[in-house]
C-alpha cells in the first residue's frame, strides 16, 4: 500500500535505477514535496513567507476623501476669487460641515474633505492674509484623492501565492491584516559527520580541517527563514543511531534531515543504512552530474532525507540545486525547480569533455548593455573552497560543451538576483 502512493508521486521520467539526471532529480524531489501546511503569523515576522489565502479590500481605499496637497478647499467651480477661511484641517481631523461659496478650509495633505463637491487649492496658488485668502489661479485637478480610488471594497488585493515583500507587507499592514496565513517552514535538522573536523574557531590538529559546511547549510537556510537545529558527530554509527532514533519512532516531526558527509567509500553506505534503519525509503542514490554526484534523497512518508557529499563544492551545489527545489515545493512556490537564465560567457572556457554534465561556479554580472554576463569560476576538484568566495550563481555545462569561446550563450543559474 505504502508503495503503492509512493509510486503514484514518482514522475514520469523516474529512471529504473536510482541514479538520476540533475533536473529530473530536481522535479522528483520537488513532487515528493506537496506545500506544507499553513499557519498565521505576525506581520513583523511575515517577510519573504508564501501567502495562502487571498486578500481582498475590506473597505474602500482610501475610506474617505482626503486631500492630496496642502492648501484650500473650496466649493467645485466657486466663481469667487476671494474667500473666508472658516476652519483648518490637519491630517487625523475629521469636522464634517457644510461649505458655502466663498469659503474655504485650510487642509493638510491627507486630511478628511470636510464636505462633498469640494475642490483644493494647492497653497502655491493662493495669497493668505490672516483669515482670507485671494486665489491667483484656479488649478484644473481638484487635487483629492477620492474615496475608492485605489480598491473598492471586495477588490483582491493579494492573490494566494504572493511571496510577501516589504511592499506586500505594507499593504497588508493598511488593511490591517495583522496575521497574514502563510505556509509553515520545514523543521529541519542537519548532521554533520567526520571525525576530521573542528569547529571554525578552533586551531586544526594534524590531520584535521575546520567545519564549514555547518555554517554553509546553517545560512543557507537562514536565508530562507529556517533556523536548523544542527549537530556535528564524529563518524560514528552508534552516536548517529542514537540521534536519529527519535525520527524513526515518530516522536519527533521532522521534515528535512540533511547528512553532510559520509560519502567516500563505505561510510556512505552508513548514512543510507541508518536512513533506512529509521525508516526512509531510498528514491536516488546518485546524479549524473557533477559536483555532487553521491547524493543519497529518501523519503519517510512526507518527509525527506538527503545524504549530502561532504567537499564543500558539492555542498554548495546540491543545496542550490536539490535541497533548494525541495524547500521551494513545500513553500507553495510555482516554480520549484531551478529556472535556467541565459547568459554570455565573460571569457573563454576550456573544458574536457566529460560524463557527465557539470554545475560550474560562476560569477554573473551585467556588460555595458544590461545583459547578463557569466564568469566561470577557477575550480579543480569538489573539495575546493576558493570559487566559494566569489560564486554568485551556477554556470549549467552539457557533458560534451558545443561552444565555449568568450560570448557563447550559456545556461546559468544566479544565486542571488543583483550581482
Ligand atoms: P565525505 O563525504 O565525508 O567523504 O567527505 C568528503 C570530503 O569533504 C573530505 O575531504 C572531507 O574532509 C570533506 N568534508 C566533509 N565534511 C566537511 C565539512 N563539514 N567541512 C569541510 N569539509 C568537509
Ligand atoms: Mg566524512
Amino acid at each position: 500500500m505504502a508503495h503503492d502512493l509512493f509510486s503514484n508521486i514518482m514522475q514520469k521520467d523516474a529512471p529504473t535505477t536510482s541514479e538520476w539526471e540533475a533536473e529530473a532529480a530536481c522535479r522528483q524531489i520537488a513532487a515528493l514535496c506537496p506545500p506544507l501546511d499553513a499557519e498565521h503569523v505576525p506581520l513583523s515576522q511575515a517577510l519573504g513567507r508564501r501567502l495562502r489565502e487571498t486578500v481582498r479590500a475590506t473597505e474602500d481605499l482610501p475610506p474617505f476623501d482626503r486631500s492630496a496637497m496642502d492648501g484650500y478647499a473650496i466649493r467645485h467651480n466657486d466663481p469667487a476669487t476671494r474667500f473666508t477661511v472658516v476652519d483648518r484641517l490637519r491630517a487625523g481631523d475629521w469636522r464634517p460641515r457644510p461649505l458655502q461659496p466663498g469659503q474655504a478650509v485650510a487642509i493638510a495633505t491627507g486630511a478628511a474633505l470636510p464636505d462633498t463637491g469640494l475642490q483644493v487649492v494647492p497653497r502655491e496658488l493662493v495669497r493668505e492674509e490672516g483669515d482670507t485668502i485671494e486665489l491667483l489661479e484656479r488649478p484644473r485637478d481638484d487635487h483629492i484623492r477620492h474615496r475608492g480610488d485605489d480598491a473598492r471594497a471586495g477588490d483582491v488585493l493579494v492573490p494566494e501565492g504572493t511571496l510577501l515583500q516589504p511592499g506586500t507587507l505594507a499593504l497588508l499592514a493598511s488593511l490591517g491584516h495583522a496575521r497574514p496565513r502563510v505556509t509553515r517552514r520545514p523543521v529541519v535538522w542537519h548532521l554533520v559527520t567526520g571525525n576530521e573536523l573542528v569547529p571554525p574557531e578552533q586551531s586544526p590538529g594534524p590531520g584535521q580541517i575546520r567545519d564549514s559546511n555547518s555554517l554553509l547549510v546553517r545560512t543557507f537556510l537562514e536565508a530562507r527563514g529556517i533556523p536548523p537545529a544542527q549537530w556535528r558527530l564524529p563518524e560514528d554509527e552508534t552516536a548517529m543511531r542514537e540521534l536519529l532514533q527519535p525520527l524513526g519512532t515518530g516522536t519527533v516531526a521532522v521534515d528535512l534531515l540533511l547528512v553532510s558527509g559520509g560519502a567516500s567509500v563505505g561510510p556512505h553506505d552508513f548514512t543510507r543504512r541508518i536512513l533506512e534503519e529509521c525508516g526512509y525509503e531510498i528514491v536516488i542514490s546518485r546524479v549524473r552530474a557533477r559536483p555532487g554526484r553521491p547524493l543519497i534523497v529518501a523519503r519517510r512518508g512526507s518527509s525527506l532525507a538527503f545524504g549530502l557529499p561532504g567537499n564543500p563544492l558539492a555542498h554548495f551545489v546540491c543545496l542550490h540545486l536539490y535541497v533548494n527545489s525541495a524547500l521551494r515545493a513545500w513553500d507553495g512556490a510555482p516554480h520549484s525547480t531551478p529556472a535556467w537564465f541565459t547568459g554570455r560567457l565573460a571569457h573563454g572556457l576550456h573544458t574536457e569533455p566529460g560524463r557527465y554534465p557539470t554545475f560550474w561556479p560562476a560569477r554573473w554580472t551585467f556588460d555595458a548593455e544590461g545583459r547578463a554576463e557569466v564568469q566561470p569560476l577557477r575550480w579543480q576538484s569538489s573539495g575546493d573552497l576558493t570559487p566559494l568566495a566569489t560564486a554568485n550563481a551556477l554556470l549549467r555545462l552539457p557533458a560534451r560543451p558545443a561552444a565555449s569561446a568568450a560570448g557563447s550563450p550559456v545556461s546559468f543559474l544566479p544565486l542571488h538576483l543583483e550581482p
